[in-house]
């Protein structure tokens, strides 16, 4: 059995707040917002992260972003931008592959680094990766 929950949205076993759908996507209201707006993109075939997308999904929904979401979240919410995360491994939740689509609005204040005093001197990390 499949335990997967967004899985359970996909087949609708679970609710959501689905914004968009067609049949390779949904993009639906996440449920615990870090923003006014905050939408998970999922393909509706089950994939764990981005070691497993490919290029031609992965092509797929920027055009859905740029064409049919941003439109949208401009016209109905009046968003000034968009900020785009996805997590993988370690800080992914959900192992079923989404996009965060974070709007962006004036002032307002996001915060999307880790603690301040857990980021080291940048040269440091440079050294690291140059060796
Ligand atoms: P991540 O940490 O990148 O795996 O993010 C998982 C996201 O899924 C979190 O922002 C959760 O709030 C969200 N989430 C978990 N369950 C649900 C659900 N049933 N409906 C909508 N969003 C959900
Ligand atoms: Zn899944």
């Amino acid at each position: 059995m499949n335990d997967c929950v967004f899985c359970k949205i996909i087949d609708g076993s679970i609710p959501s707040k689905t914004i968009y759908e067609d049949e390779k996507i949904k993009v639906f209201m996440d449920i615990n917002p870090v923003a006014n707006g905050h939408l998970l993109l999922i393909p509706k075939k089950h994939i764990k992260d981005i070691t497993e997308l490919d290029d031609e999904n992965l092509i797929y929904f920027k055009n859905i972003i740029n064409n049919k979401i941003t439109p949208m979240l401009k016209e109905k919410l009046n968003i000034e931008g968009l900020t785009i995360i996805q997590n993988n491994g370690y800080g992914q939740e959900v192992k079923h592959y989404h996009i965060h689509l974070l709007p962006r609005y004036q002032n307002d204040n996001m915060e999307t680094r880790i603690e301040k005093e857990n980021i080291k001197n940048v040269d440091l990390i440079y050294e690291e990766l140059s060796k």
